[in-house]
Parts: C-alpha cells; structure tokens; sequence
C-alpha cells in the first residue's frame, strides 16, 4: 500500500500520527554509566546494599521453575507483605514498583469528572498519569513554607494524592494521623492515595486508616529504604473491596506483572528486619549530619524526614551549582520548574560520598 506516500493524497486520509495517544512523559533521574568515581545522589537509591537474607536467596533461585508463569497476586509474597504490616491478606496490591501501582491505581479509581488534587510541588510523575489517562486534575499551592494545607481538599474532587513525607521537599506533614484522617474524613466521595515512598524514613504513617476507611489507599516500595530499587517491588494496602477493584483493572492488562525472581528476592527482603532497621538508621543519621554541614556552608534546608535532603543556597544559584557538581561526577537533582528551581534535591548516601559532596560544595562557595 501507498498510504505513507505523501504525493498519493486521494489514498492517504488523515495521517495515523493525528490520532495517536500524546503524552509528555516523566524524566526520572539520569542514571550515568557505573563508574568507581561517580557519585550518584539523584534518584533516591540506598547507599547500602541489600541483606545478607537476599545474598542467600539469589545463590538458591531455582532455574527450572523459569518455565512456569509466576502467581498472578505476587504470592507468597503479597501475603508475606500483609502479614508484615498485621492487615489482612486480600488487602494487598503487589505491583512492579510503586509506580505501577500508582498507574493502575489512578487508571481505577479517578474517573469521575471532577478534577484529581494533588499539590503543586510533589512526585511529578502523578500529572504523568493524568495525562496518560485523560483523568482531569488541579494542581493545588503548597503554602510558602512548602507544606499542604489541608483544608484545601475539602471541596469536590475526582480524587486525592498526597505523597507523605512529600518529594521533593522532603517534608512530612504532621506527626498526628489525625491530619492525615481529617482529608479522609471530608472526602467520602473519592479515593484518597497517600503515597509512603519514604515513611521508613520519618514521619507519620496513614496506614491504620485502611481498617477505618474503605476508600484509602496507602502505597509503598522497596526501592528506596529496602535497598531494591533494581527489582521493582512495589504494593499499596487498602481496603478489600477497594484492592479487588485494583485487580480486576491489573487482570485487565497483564496478569503476570511480577516475576517469579523478584517474587522470592522480595520475600528475603522481609526476612533482613534487623539489617532493614540498622541500615535505615544509619541514612537518618548521616542526613542530619549532612544537613548541618550544608547549612554551614550557607545552605536552606528542609525538615527532612526522607533519605534525600532539599535545599537552597542563600546566594549561589542551584542551577550553576547541579551544574558544577555534575562536572565533578556527583550526580544530584535539579528541577527547573517554577518554585523549586533555586532547590537541589540530594540523595543521601553513604557518610563516606557525603562528606566528598560537602568537601567539593566547601571548595567552589
Ligand atoms: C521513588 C518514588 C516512587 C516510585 O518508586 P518505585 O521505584 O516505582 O517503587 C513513588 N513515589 C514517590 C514519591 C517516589 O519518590
């Protein structure tokens, strides 16, 4: 056929790229090329490996059963992650990452009219969906201090997402769930997401709201305080009715989305607690020693309760410092959009990249 030929006009109708689904996708950090003198600190990875539980699993992965389709749910390890948390077992939505759970959780739940809220400034990967989906959303103002007020979102909505600690500002909103309650409370009518990517980090969990409500969904990974952001393990906890709803849209898209691979390393991961909760501790404590040297230097941070730190310098702009960095080989973030683009957002790494980070900022300022 001819079609494609532009000088054939009677038989080319409209061109097949008019009707194609356009999206602006979302640009996660850069991952440079694995080099002994690189420091990379700008998508939010652990510094530390995983445990020795997943060391022993991975020498004992079983190529033979590579055959066979994985479980459909992610079991045993969906029931593994319920049992961890004390919730049930059909309340559990695995997926590949927390991203594709927040993917089918949008593509579910957001479809009335009514726009979806989010704050302006969070994970910018939530518009994405939108998008992606046509689901009409409004983006609404942190307050100067870049927190949410929350009274904001008591108004007609098509739905709510609220990343807690939030990114990039690295700030969690309250250390009372009541907070968190009262956005529940004063939005029967939707479903509210509260995105946990850093709860193992600092601040306050939504989670026990799942038993109370049936319209909330809390999500979360692995990849940041688990330290397996290569093997996309992701999950949100719900209500039953509302994590059944999750699956019939999964079911209608892909059925085996997690392998069977990441399925066994993942229940290892559960089994490294002691190793989760040391190597946890050790992120926060090298962050806040970090936030004071870079305060020192003359930086602005944020109260962060992540593994990542945000923060300004009081004369030097961020855009020329990210720059500098960069020619160095430390990799970090920097969003040039309206608000932030005076920020950088830092990934904590281990005391060790942190103090050459700080050493290098101490030698242009
Ligand atoms: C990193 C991140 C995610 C996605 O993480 P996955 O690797 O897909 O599990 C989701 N939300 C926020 C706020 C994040 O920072």
């Amino acid at each position: 056929m001819r079609n494609g030929d532009p000088d054939n006009k009677s038989l080319s109708g409209p061109s097949w790229e008019e009707n194609i689904r356009r999206v602006v996708p979302y640009v996660p950090g850069e991952q440079p090329p694995v080099k002994d003198n690189i420091i990379k600190l700008n998508t939010n990875e652990f510094p530390y490996p995983p445990g020795p539980g997943v060391q022993k699993a991975l020498q004992s992965l079983d190529a033979d059963k590579l055959r066979l389709y994985p479980h459909p749910d992610a079991e045993p390890l969906s029931s593994a992650i319920a049992d961890s948390l004390g919730v049930g077992r059909d309340q559990v939505f695995t997926g590949v990452g927390s991203d594709d759970v927040l993917s089918i959780a949008f593509l579910t739940f957001f479809n009335s009219g009514a726009p979806v809220l989010f704050p302006d400034i969070t994970y910018s990967f939530y518009e994405v969906w939108a998008d992606v989906y046509r689901i009409p959303f409004e983006k609404v103002p942190l307050d100067e201090g870049l927190h949410i007020v929350k009274e904001d979102y008591f108004r007609e909505n098509g739905g709510i997402v609220i990343a807690n600690p939030n990114a990039p500002t690295g700030i969690s909103e309250s250390e009372d769930i009541s907070w968190f309650e009262d956005i529940v409370r004063n939005n029967p009518s939707s479903v509210v997401i509260f995105d946990e990517a850093y709860v193992d980090f600092g601040g306050c969990s939504a989670l026990p709201l799942v038993n109370k409500y049936d319209n909330v969904l809390v999500v979360r990974t692995f990849s940041k305080s688990r330290a397996f952001a290569g093997m996309r393990i992701g999950f949100g906890v719900g209500s039953e009715k509302l994590i059944r709803y999750m699956k019939d849209v999964k079911f209608s898209i892909n059925s085996y989305t997690m392998n069977r691979a990441a399925i066994e390393l993942g229940l290892s991961v559960l089994s490294d607690e002691d190793y989760f909760r040391k190597t946890v501790a050790r992120v926060v404590s090298t962050r806040e020693r970090t936030k004071k040297e870079l305060e020192s230097l003359g930086f602005e941070t944020t109260d962060s309760k992540t593994n990542f730190i945000f923060c300004r310098h009081k004369t030097v702009p961020a855009a020329r410092l990210y720059e500098e960095l960069r020619q160095e080989g430390i990799y970090v973030r920097y969003f040039n959009r309206p608000r932030i683009d005076n920020y950088m957002r830092i990934t904590v790494g281990t005391d060790e990249e942190m103090e050459r980070l700080c050493q290098f900022l101490g030698s242009i300022l």
